[in-house]
């Protein structure tokens, strides 16, 4: 099958983007790595009139930039780029540990940070990530900007709080801290493929080993990224021993419905969420030790 036909504008500048976007409202589709919208317009699952291509934007392209307490990862940063960011590996790990997870490295060198996030798919890595992280969005349009937390940023399956003028310019990851630590663990068929549950980790560790705070948040068990915030307070306060663990996992299972396909029924992701809790934690509270 092919693309239904549509109009293409090669945007120059982030104000042609915007005026772009302003005229054609949800007529229009931004373009990015093309590696999600590709397939649905040759699936005709979507049917712009006009596509915008923000490829050659300087405002929205760039390295992850380094501002101590934070990294911010402009939109069009290619998924193969922050992979191999000394700054995100450094300063927020998590994102180098979820993105070699991502697709394929073919499909990660055309694929941008800002188009998983804006395609909001709830089982793809970085959305998840960037909820684990408590990540802030920054929107632009013609009627100005906005500051979006990960927290309101994806409101269902595929779909985004942008609105349809809005383009994507940057998202900001927070640093991690001393004694803190992360992990990214999923299950998939193959490598490459999406995972049927990822589990995004965070850990931080007091002086003595004792939990300070804890994250826990899943991919493909929800239509947007799931917070298991009851097996997170469960954590606090707790040495974090495998029996710890495994009753975090088993809170988080427990508290979560998730859906059923093809690659497997709820029950089966339920037990995938209670293994991969588990491992994840301990990953994350051996990264904490290290950090300390
Ligand atoms: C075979 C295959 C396997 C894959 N496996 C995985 C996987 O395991 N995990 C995973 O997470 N992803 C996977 N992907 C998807 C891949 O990561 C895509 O790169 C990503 O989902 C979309 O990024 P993109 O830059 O290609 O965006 P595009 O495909 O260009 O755009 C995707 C959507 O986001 C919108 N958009 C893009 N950028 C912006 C912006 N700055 N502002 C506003 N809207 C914007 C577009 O309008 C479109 O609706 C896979 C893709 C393929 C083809």
């Amino acid at each position: 099958m092919k693309p239904v036909p549509f109009r293409y504008v090669r945007a120059d500048s982030l104000e042609e983007v915007l005026d772009a976007l302003s005229e054609h409202g949800d007529e229009a589709k931004v373009l990015a790595g093309g590696q999600s919208l590709g397939p649905l317009l040759n699936l005709r699952l979507a049917t712009p009139a006009v596509l915008v291509d923000i490829n050659r934007v300087p405002e929205l392209g760039g390295a992850p930039r380094d501002e101590g307490v934070a990294v911010t990862v402009p939109a069009m940063t290619r998924q193969r780029d922050a992979e191999r960011s000394a700054v995100l590996a450094t300063r927020c790990p998590m994102v180098t540990q979820a993105l070699p997870f991502v697709a394929h490295s073919t499909i990660r060198n055309r694929g941008t940070v800002g188009g998983s996030l804006a395609h909001a798919d709830p089982a793809a890595e970085l959305p998840t990530v960037a909820t684990a992280l408590d990540a802030e969005f920054t929107a632009r349009s013609t009627r100005g900007v906005r500051v979006i937390p990960a927290a309101d940023f994806f409101r269902s399956f595929f779909t985004s709080e942008l609105a349809e003028d809005e383009v994507l310019v940057s998202v900001r990851f927070p640093a991690r801290t001393s004694g803190e630590g992360t992990a990214w663990v999923e299950f998939a068929p193959r490598h490459g493929d999406f995972a049927i549950v990822g589990v995004a980790a965070k850990v931080g560790l007091d002086g003595s080993g004792v939990v300070t705070a804890a994250r826990l948040v899943y991919s493909g068990v929800a239509e947007t990224p799931y917070r298991a915030t009851e097996a997170e307070e469960a954590l606090v306060g707790q040495a974090p021993t495998p029996e710890a663990m495994v009753a975090a996992g088993a809170a988080a299972a427990a508290a979560c419905r998730p859906p059923a396909d093809l690659l497997g029924s709820s029950e089966y992701r339920q037990n995938l969420i209670q293994l991969l809790t588990a491992r994840a934690l301990q990953s994350a509270a051996e990264s904490a030790r290290r950090s300390e």
